[in-house]
């Protein structure tokens, strides 16, 4: 096990990328800083973590992930902040759903102290990455896999931990337009739905491709039972602005536990706006796009941030959102995030955790 303090290793690598990369024109996660962390866990313990330049990887063939797919990743992002330095936000909370992760998928807890000074490290030594301007930050990806050399279906004896970032710049441009999938399901009770496990996203993909074809960005998922209550979209949580009401699904097991959606909750709840985190029927939403009482919908995620939601299609109709210009809370809530993060101003409730 490792304590608390000790230094991390560094390899420096001998050509840095970046003079090369042209950082006013990045595709979200196509670029990569210079350097990645990595820590393997072997013989029931961790080896010491070591910072080294971000590069391929050699494996076996039978490398258990490959196949089984026990697999669990995060995402965070490092952000700019107004006097210079560099601000994580809520890292132990990603850090905490990462372990939460290992747990279901019968993967090693990772020291808590250990990954934070992992990922300041890293921040660190590729901050030059991170673009100066204002809608940029650096996305900050931990992950881990099976990494024994076998087949069997089994928890493997091996695994391996890396971080890398990737420079990024606004996720959705555009407001997303969204159909409500009411065949395929992400998740249902028991499952790994609230796990950041690979196969939740494989598994993904097909019903996407499909809604994707149809013309929509993304699936708002429903529940695996009965279809008949909203779940989440793609990698965000969802919220809908009922009559000047968030309203948002409730955490039972199913839905991922979006830290964005946490701090859209406690920012909303401490602006005086009230927030219903509960079961949301589709035939809710419905009605209330039918009467003009559904003022928004918007995504919430790390990625994204706030995706405002365009329209929503259900069955055959097509339910037009107002005019984003109009989306008054949902702006004001972006906003008071992102002056937190980058420092505009004070942090209430120690979300930030500054790099340098
Ligand atoms: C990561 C993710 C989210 C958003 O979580 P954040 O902590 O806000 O980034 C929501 N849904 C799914 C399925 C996710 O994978």
């Amino acid at each position: 096990m490792i304590t608390t303090g000790q230094k991390i290793a560094i390899e420096r690598t001998k050509a840095s990328r970046l003079p090369q990369t042209d950082l006013e024109n990045i595709k979200f996660g196509r670029v990569f800083s210079d350097h990645m962390l990595v820590m393997d866990y072997v013989d029931g313990a961790w080896k010491a973590p070591a910072i080294v330049p971000f590069g391929e990887m050699q494996m076996s063939p039978a490398t258990l992930v490959l196949h089984y797919s026990q697999t669990i990743f995060e995402g965070l992002k490092a952000y700019r902040n107004a006097h210079g330095g560099i601000n994580l936000i809520r890292p132990h909370d990603n850090i905490k759903r990462m372990n939460h992760s290992a747990h279901r998928m019968c993967m090693p807890q990772i020291p808590e102290d250990v990954f934070l000074e992992a990922m300041t490290e890293l921040v660190k030594l590729d901050q030059e990455w991170i673009p100066k301007d204002e809608d940029a930050s650096l996305y900050i990806r931990p992950f881990m896999f099976a990494s024994d050399a076998y087949i069997g279906v089994r928890p493997s004896d091996s695994y391996r931990f890396i971080i890398f970032t990737c420079p990024v710049r606004g996720y959705y441009s555009e407001p997303v337009r969204v159909k409500i999938e009411t065949k395929y399901s992400r998740a249902f009770p028991g499952g790994t739905g609230e796990t950041k496990c690979g196969g939740n996203y494989a598994a993904a993909l097909y019903p996407a491709k499909l809604g994707q074809d149809e013309g929509y960005h993304q699936l708002v998922w429903t529940d695996g039972l009965s279809h008949k209550y909203v779940e989440e979209s793609g990698t965000m949580n969802v919220f809908f602005n009922i009559d000047g009401t968030l309203v948002t699904p409730g955490l039972d097991g199913t839905i991922l536990r979006g830290i964005t959606r946490d701090s859209i909750i406690r920012i909303a709840q401490d602006e005086g706006v009230r927030v219903e985190e509960r079961q949301v029927s589709v035939e809710e939403i419905e009605v209330a796009a039918r009467n003009g009482r559904l003022l928004s919908a918007f995504g919430a995620g790390t990625a994204a941030t706030i995706a405002h939601i365009q329209s929503i299609a259900f069955d055959d109709a097509v339910y037009e959102l107002p005019d984003v210009s109009k989306r008054e809370l949902a702006n004001r809530i972006g906003k008071r995030m992102d002056d937190i993060r980058r420092g505009r101003m004070a942090d209430p409730y120690g979300w930030v955790v500054p790099v340098v």
